[in-house]
């Protein structure tokens, strides 16, 4: 059985990672397993423990990290957020294509570590800086000094698009989702 595919979909906090992610699943007959990432970040209100992020404390990140649970982890604006091995490992090994939605230093890690071919990177970019500060703002769960941090992080993520396979703009959710869609189902006949 051929192993699943890897599909890293990374970019800027607030550029709709998230909303892609969600759009595909919904919207495409394509078969793809969600890893959901551990975080120390405080839950958001529509957020749910076990769907969006398992939420732990930072004792309970610690010994993951002590028991190298994480196939990468990275601290993003004053939290902590890891993708947990294992799952990843065997939801592959059933043949199961698995996506990552995690920020740029954990993408490169990943890009790093995993060597088989069996993996697919896109970066998503917004239209212009200002989609990004707007989506933040209309989440309305993060402080000002967070807003800034996420801005400023946001502006050098952009600067590591160059690493992936893919750069794929964000200008209409249903038309980038497509674009993705059709370069995972080219890659997974290859
Ligand atoms: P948020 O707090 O907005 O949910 O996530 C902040 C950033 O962390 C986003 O860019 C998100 O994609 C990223 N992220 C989520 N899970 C992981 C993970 O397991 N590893 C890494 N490196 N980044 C993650």
């Amino acid at each position: 059985m051929k192993k699943g595919l890897l599909i890293i979909l990374s970019g800027p906090s607030g550029v709709g990672k998230g909303t892609i992610r969600k759009y595909i699943m919904d919207n495409f007959k394509i078969q793809i397993s969600y890893s959901i990432s551990m975080t120390t970040r405080p839950q958001r209100e529509k957020e749910v423990d076990g769907v969006d992020y398992y939420f732990v404390s930072n004792e309970e990140f610690d010994k993951n990290i002590a028991n190298e649970n994480f196939l990468e982890w990275e601290e993003f604006v004053g939290n902590r957020y890891g993708t947990p091995k294992d799952k990843v490992e065997e939801l592959r090994n059933k043949g199961k294509n698995v996506l990552l939605e995690i920020e740029v230093n954990g993408a490169s890690e990943v890009m790093n570590k995993v060597n088989d071919d069996r993996v697919i990177s896109f970066f998503l970019m917004p239209p212009n800086i200002d989609a990004l500060e707007s989506r933040i703002r209309r989440r309305k769960t993060e402080s000002e000094e967070i807003i800034q941090a996420r801005l400023n992080k946001g502006r050098s993520e952009m600067k590591m698009a160059d690493r992936y396979d893919h750069v794929i703009l964000n200008d209409d959710v249903a038309r980038a989702s497509q674009e993705i869609v059709d370069l995972i189902k080219k890659k997974l006949k290859k």
